[in-house]
């Protein structure tokens, strides 16, 4: 498909980076290329789309910092308000915080607590699909404050990390797996 062909040829390999032994998946060529840019949030978009192509969420939600680049330009296409998912400290209003395992340590997301209206659907968008942590302290965080996670729509899956199975029942919609 295009988006395939695009994500292939814009999506770049950097090894050892953030650190030894981890290879780094770097978006920004896909971002810098206006076509490729334009197909992706399509292709997430459709992602909040019924059969009919009637958009069926309310909010799109971005996880710092590369999920907010994709998510807002979905949010528009959609016709939804975006809400940021952020790293602990960052948010100035009253937050829920979340904190999941890392390899090393923790990390802790926040999101506002008057993010959402009760009962509102919601997708979330990110670049790359790892561990899964980010994604499952997300969905917790949309769903303390009332709101329900319909989907998660991301990139890139990486199949050789337990992403997948740490979303559970989540609908996961990857544009590549690797
Ligand atoms: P996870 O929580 O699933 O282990 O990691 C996913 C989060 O870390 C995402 O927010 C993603 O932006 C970031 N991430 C992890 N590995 C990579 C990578 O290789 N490339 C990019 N661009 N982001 C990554």
């Amino acid at each position: 498909t295009d988006v395939g062909a695009h994500l292939d040829r814009l999506i770049r390999d950097v090894p050892d980076f953030p650190e030894p032994g981890v290879v780094f998946k770097d978006i920004t060529p896909l971002l810098a290329d206006h076509d490729a840019f334009t197909t992706v949030v399509q292709a997430l978009a459709d992602v909040g789309r019924d059969e009919h192509g009637a958009p069926v969420v309310d909010k799109v939600v971005g996880m710092e910092a590369r999920g907010f680049i994709l998510a807002a330009p979905v949010a528009l296409a959609l016709g939804a308000g975006f809400v940021p998912v952020r790293k602990a400290g960052k948010l100035p209003g009253p937050t829920h915080a979340v904190s999941y395992a890392l390899e090393y340590g923790e990390a802790t997301l926040e999101v506002h607590q008057d993010a959402f209206d009760d009962g509102e659907r919601v997708l979330l968008v990110d670049d790359v699909l790892a561990t899964g942590g980010t994604a499952a302290a997300t969905r917790e965080l949309v769903e303390r404050c009332g709101a329900t996670v319909t989907a998660l729509a991301v990139l890139m899956e990486l199949s050789f990390l337990p992403g997948r199975a740490a979303v559970g029942d989540l609908p996961l919609h990857s544009l590549k797996t690797v």
